[in-house]
């Protein structure tokens, strides 16, 4: 069985002996063994996307507050927490890998699944060898009552997911510690029927956090130093259920993601925010004009368009058509010239003929936008995309994911060279490889990295930017304060 450390103090301070490299030395290995045993260290993995990284954040925080130390992946816990994701391709092969990964850092931990794909496929990641258990969308935030009785599983894992369309509790999140921005939920669960979609099962209904707590937690981030918060969600415009407000079937009571936006400006100490990603239909030009008058909101929209032939959205059964995307492009452009403009597009989906496909490419190539994300359609069970005729062969779906790969450069080059020699700020962040640079972002979403030497992290620092860099996938940066003038 599990337990909660006795003393919490003393657990801390084993796990940062077991932190500290030194004991890994094999004259220490021996004491290493005994360490790695004691109960209350706890180690987390997460696949996907920034709604879970601010979950397991949140889930971390809660351990830590129960005596709990965190550790890192490698340095062998005695329960390992993996947040899984359903959009991810291979997530069955990737959670797999997971566990394995703990087991060979700490062969006697004791694994909790947890995520979209824990909700969807909870017998089959319950087999994999080596998991205790597996807890649904609606009791992963529970996830304490159950690993307080854990026992290590001689078989098959426990599983606690329950039927999805019961879920409807929202739980509040935010990430902190683990990068220099923080994730922020705002939003959770899904109403659309996207034909492609697993997420709506995975996570549920549409629901949000209310305006008060929200306010509460941007507060509380501020208090904490974080300078940059993202705004996350499944369906981030849909806060407060604004696809109904905007449509026209409900009149508004409560407040919905313009409300939201608004009153988050107003929060002292945090200088910067971003949308995550919204859709189409749903940023209004209300919305972009507020975040074009914003000095805090940055001038940056992910929008996702999926297809640009309106046959394929159709299908996809999306709520808008191509026009409506395009006119949102034209409209942030009319308003916020320098604003970057993300886009999601899936190729290869059910149907997708060599004239949808071009139809789609050439859209997205005559709009003014900086840079795709482009995802290959697979097919995934229970979706009634993966029964529709008209399957488009692997490769054909490799093909045309490469021409968009290579439209998304050309575009990230065309943005970024826009403002070659100018002047924009950019908010210092920890470098995931190296120590000696930091990397960051511009309001405007270029990516830059620089010397770390003399310099802070989650500082806002002005810099003059060069060219764009394919192969860094960075635009080459100087702090503007060391530019010599001649
Ligand atoms: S809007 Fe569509 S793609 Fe996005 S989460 Fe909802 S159903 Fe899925």
């Amino acid at each position: 069985m599990l337990k909660f450390p006795e003393n919490p103090e003393k657990s801390k301070e084993k796990a940062k002996r077991i932190i500290s490299k030194k004991f890994k030395t094999p004259i220490f290995a021996p004491y290493f063994q005994i360490v790695m045993s004691t109960p209350g260290t706890v180690a987390f993995h997460t696949l996907g996307c920034k709604l879970n990284f601010s979950e397991t954040s949140s889930i971390r925080r809660s351990f830590e507050s129960h005596g709990f130390t965190t550790v890192d992946f490698e340095d062998g816990a005695d329960l390992y927490v993996l947040n899984t994701c359903s959009v991810t391709e291979f997530a069955d092969k990737k959670c797999r890998y997971e566990v394995r990964r703990a087991l060979k850092y700490s062969p006697d931990a004791k694994i909790v699944v947890v995520g979209c794909y824990a909700q969807l496929k909870p017998e089959e990641i319950a087999s994999i060898p080596g998991v205790d258990l597996v807890l649904g969308a609606g009791e992963k935030f529970n996830i304490l009552n159950y690993v307080d009785n854990l026992v290590k599983a001689p078989g098959k894992g426990l599983v606690k997911a329950g039927e999805i369309r019961e879920v409807n509790s929202f739980y509040d999140a935010f990430s902190f510690g683990d990068r220099t921005r923080s994730f922020l939920k705002v939003q959770d669960g899904c109403d659309y029927k996207c034909t492609f979609c697993t997420i709506p099962k995975a996570r549920g209904r549409s629901r949000s956090d209310s305006l008060e707590n929200v306010i509460a937690n941007a507060r509380k981030i501020a208090e904490l130093g974080v300078k940059e918060i993202v705004l996350t969600g499944v369906n981030l415009g849909d806060f407060g259920n604004g696809t109904e407000v905007i449509e026209g079937i409900r009149p508004k009571k409560e407040a919905t993601f313009i409300d939201l936006i608004k009153a988050l400006d107003r929060v002292e100490g945090i200088e910067r925010y971003r949308i995550s990603s919204i859709e189409p239909n749903l940023l209004t030009d209300e919305i972009i004009d507020f975040v074009a008058s914003s000095q805090k909101f940055m001038p940056h929209f992910h929008i996702p368009l999926q297809s640009g032939s309106d046959r394929i959205l159709k299908s996809m059964q999306r709520r808008y058509l191509r026009e409506l995307y395009r006119r949102r492009v034209d409209y942030i452009r009319k308003v916020i010239p320098d604003c970057c403009i993300g886009v999601d597009v899936i190729v290869g989906f059910p149907g997708e003929t060599e004239t949808d496909f071009t139809e789609s490419y050439e859209f997205i190539k005559d709009m003014d936008v900086s840079y795709l994300h482009v995802f290959t359609y697979s097919e995934r069970s229970d979706t009634p995309a993966a029964s529709m005729p008209g399957r488009v062969p692997m490769e054909v779906r490799r093909e045309r994911n490469e021409m968009l790969r290579i439209l998304s450069q050309k575009k990230k080059k065309q943005f970024a060279d826009r403002f070659a020699g100018t002047v924009r700020p950019v908010l210092l962040e920890k470098d995931s490889n190296t120590d000696s640079l930091w990397s960051g972002f511009t309001d405007n979403y270029l990516k830059i990295k620089i010397k770390a030497e003399n310099r802070e992290e989650n500082n806002i620092i002005q810099v003059s930017l060069g060219s764009y860099d394919p192969l860094t996938d960075c635009v080459t940066a100087v702090p503007a304060e060391d530019l010599v003038i001649a």
